[in-house]
């Protein structure tokens, strides 16, 4: 692995503060993609919900997942190596960019990855394990070898040992329908009043200290809750809500939210649950799905107003999880959006 530049303050990789700004509205702004929101979640958080998600449907719907993942991913590499520095990288320092990609998978916490074979423009076969998500993951890759040789990909996964050999060859382009329906555009963001302690050399959020970040084996850790992180775009999982609506039909909207309340009841602790409004709104926020400037919890329900909300459906079922996890009841749930990113969600108890 080639040497990872971290923050000689707080140790955090130097990509993470470059490339993202996390903002006093509850959102994370995404430098290298500009006008795009960052997501920095769960990695338990995307495979959980999948998996509810296809056992309650009945479908799988890793197809759409890998594409809006290839597009997002496709989009950060053009901007990393965009320009006239960035094309003469890929073309003349092509094997040494594949392994600064794969290191860039290690600090987002993807997981592990080695390089096995690179035969230029034919195919790209990589070890991995840990991976974070593998329906995510085959798009990444798929994205990676767009860039990178400029064709369109076919990834193909087995299993090996602990881990997994992915092997990307030219594939037939991507469905030119699916792909424009996951096109995302930016979205607005109204100010807020969320104060960061931040580190004073690299300017993250001093959240960052609670995270422990293992290069090696590419996982990011949250010591005090002991769950994985990872960081994506914020768009590009909107996107694949919004497709999952398109071609399943108004059901999956409600499949999405008892998969999402599913989740955070299984994975999310009950104490660190309690701490109430300061605590769910800065967790809210660090995440980057938005600022929350009302939670009112009572015995029977929940009422909370997110602003710069997103993802809508998550935030809805994170919310119910929540409080069916405090409360012991089960619940039913509306939201709707006041404005273009004012979200209102209405728990009550049956
Ligand atoms: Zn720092």
């Amino acid at each position: 692995m080639s040497k990872i530049k971290v923050c000689a303050e707080c140790g955090v990789p130097k990509i993470l503060s470059d490339g993202n700004k996390w903002e006093s509205n509850g959102s994370i702004s995404a430098t290298v993609t500009e006008g795009k929101r960052g997501f920095f979640y769960e990695a338990g958080g995307f495979t959980q919900l999948f998996s509810n998600l296809e056992k309650s449907t009945g479908m799988s719907i890793d197809r759409i997942v890998s594409e809006g993942n290839r597009k997002n991913s496709a989009e950060y590499l053009q901007g990393l190596f965009s320009g006239f520095k960035g094309t003469l990288a890929r073309t003349l320092f092509h094997n040494r960019v594949y392994e600064r990609i794969t290191d860039l998978g290690k600090i987002f916490g993807y997981g592990h990855f080695e390089m096995l074979e690179i035969r230029r423009g034919i195919s790209v076969t990589v070890y991995g394990r840990n991976i974070y998500c593998i329906p995510m993951f085959i798009g990444d890759l798929a994205g990676t070898f767009n860039v990178m040789e400029d064709l369109p990909a076919k990834v193909d996964i087995r299993e090996e040992g602990t881990g997994y050999v992915i092997t990307v060859t030219e594939g037939e382009k991507p469905e030119e329908e699916l792909t424009s329906r996951l096109q995302t555009a930016p979205t607005r963001t109204k100010p807020g009043d969320i104060a960061y302690k931040r580190c004073p050399a690299c300017g993250l959020p001093t959240e960052f200290d609670d995270l422990f970040f293992d290069f090696e084996e590419g996982v990011i850790t949250d010591k005090v809750t002991g769950r994985r992180m990872t960081t994506t775009g914020m768009e590009q999982i909107v996107a694949i809500f919004r497709e999952l609506e398109a071609e399943l039909g108004e059901d999956i909207v409600q499949a999405i939210l008892d998969a999402q309340r599913l989740y955070v009841k299984g994975a999310l602790d009950r104490e660190e649950m309690e701490q109430g409004y300061p605590y769910l709104r800065r967790f809210l926020a660090f995440r980057g799905m938005g600022n929350m400037v009302s939670y009112d919890l009572r015995s029977d329900g929940l009422d909370a107003v997110v602003e710069n909300a997103t993802p809508t459906l998550l935030l809805a079922g994170m919310l119910q999880g929540i409080f069916e996890l405090l409360s012991d009841r089960e619940s039913t749930c509306e939201y709707r959006l006041r404005d273009e990113g004012t979200l209102e969600v209405a728990v009550n108890a049956l």
